[in-house]
């Protein structure tokens, strides 16, 4: 079924009992051309693809839980293309085009919101950074505007200008940024796989990988062993557990990264705002949630919660910068595995063993890369050559120490 206006009115006039299920739940087959582990945003995009721009659609999605119920679902929401160095700017700039265009290729509403994106600065030294940023974002053919302290508090008025513990002198604002709604992009891309033929299988779990002579042939799970000639990996806070089904040992530790909601408020908060002294961000949903949320819990968990210091950490930051927050109610704290490399970017590559392909690294900022890497993934998996603005995100970057280390902080991952 396509979904329009008419649709909407014709189900609504006939008590929405038209409605066909989004997308089928057929039981696994023996064997398909291409097996991806891991049904978040990245393996459904991947799938997608696979099937829209290289006609493969033998193709099975596997996914341990249910549809969109790993970090696709929990993060917030955030989608931008400020990025600074060569291998994000262009990777990300092709992520946001693909967004712009998402509804319409899925006939899906994401709530994509394009409210824009500003980083505020407290000192001389942060303003050059955010010039230098703004300006690679122009060179990369994105949106930048450097706000001085006026023209924040023209637009950010509910910040505290007056009495701050660290003084606003302006921000980056890159309006192009926003939200979209973070499960319907699972559900989306999901309901587009399908229709063009990929078995989407839940309550799946992958519990080993068969290699034989250095060659992928498929995976074993919990409703049976599945015949592949690839398999993509996209598991993303498990990313190191499966990759050891095949006997490899990935640069990445998982760590917990928390967010957290405030009861419905008339609406304030119209763009994405992010303090700059503490790691503190936060924005308004749809339903006039306040959602926010800061660093990682600095530990290496596969729990996907997170303790109190880390939650009393954010509230502080968050009040800093916005003192009126403090009489807000927090509804819900959630948490989510992120897989932290030790450069903060992500890996989409081929792995020394054949057929075997990974997506994986995504740390705390993999939902807005959802459409382009899928994008980029399935070109690798489909012709085994590296897809252009993704040819950076290799595996051995690391042991040749040619990393794209974004924020500067060097190999620790949780500082990542
Ligand atoms: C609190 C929080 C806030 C965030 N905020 C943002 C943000 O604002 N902007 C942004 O860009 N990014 C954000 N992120 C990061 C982003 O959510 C992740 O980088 C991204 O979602 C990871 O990719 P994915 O969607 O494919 O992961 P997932 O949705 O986690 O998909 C991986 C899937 O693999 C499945 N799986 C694992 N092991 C197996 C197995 N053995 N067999 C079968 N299936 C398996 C899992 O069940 C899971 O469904 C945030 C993350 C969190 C937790």
């Amino acid at each position: 079924m396509r979904y329009s206006a008419w649709q909407v009115i014709r189900q609504g006039l006939t008590g929405n009992r038209g409605w066909a299920p989004v997308w089928r739940d057929p039981a696994p087959r023996p064997a398909y051309d291409v097996v991806i582990v891991g049904g978040g945003g990245h393996g459904l995009a991947t799938a997608y693809y696979l099937a829209k721009n290289h006609g493969i659609t033998n193709v099975a999605v596997l996914e341990k839980g249910y549809l969109g119920g790993g970090n696709v679902g929990r993060n917030t929401t955030i989608v931008r293309a400020n990025y600074l160095l060569p291998g994000n700017s262009e990777f990300y700039s092709h992520s946001l085009k693909l967004w712009e265009g998402l509804e319409e290729e899925l006939n899906f509403n994401v709530m994509h919101s394009q409210r824009g994106v500003i980083n505020i600065f407290h000192s001389d030294a942060q303003r050059d950074a955010a010039a230098r940023r703004g300006n690679a974002m122009l060179a990369q053919g994105d949106d930048a505007i450097l706000l001085d302290r006026d023209g924040v508090r023209a637009m950010l008025p509910y910040l505290d200008f007056d009495q701050a513990r660290f003084p606003i002198h302006g921000g980056l604002y890159h309006p192009r940024g926003g939200t979209a709604r973070h499960d319907a992009v699972a559900w989306g891309f999901a309901r587009g796989a399908d229709r063009l033929g990929v078995d989407l299988i839940q309550n799946c779990e992958v519990t080993g990988i068969s290699v034989e002579g250095g060659q992928v042939r498929g995976v074993e799970t919990t409703r049976g062993a599945i015949r592949a000639g690839k398999v993509g990996l996209a598991a993303a806070g498990r990313s190191s557990q499966v990759a050891a089904m095949a006997g490899l040992r990935l640069p990445i530790e998982s760590h917990v990264l928390q967010a957290f909601v405030t009861e419905g408020l008339k609406p304030v908060v119209d763009h994405v705002v992010t303090f700059g002294m503490g790691h503190f961000y936060i924005s308004q949903s749809d339903k006039g949630g306040l959602v926010f949320g800061g660093d990682l819990d600095f530990y290496a968990s596969y729990a996907a919660r997170g303790n109190l210091p880390m939650a009393e950490h954010v509230m502080e930051a968050g009040v800093a910068l916005m003192p009126m927050l403090a009489r807000a109610r927090v509804l819900r704290s959630w948490g989510g595995i992120m897989d932290m490399t030790p450069d903060g970017s992500p890996i989409i590559d081929r792995t020394p063993v054949g057929g075997l392909f990974l997506n994986a690294g995504w740390c705390y900022g993999g939902f807005k890369a959802v459409p382009g890497s899928g994008w980029s993934f399935a070109h690798l998996i489909a012709t085994g050559a590296p897809h252009g603005p993704a040819a950076r995100y290799r595996l051995d970057r690391f042991a040749r120490g040619d990393l794209i280390d974004e924020e500067g902080r060097g190999s620790q991952h949780n500082l990542h």
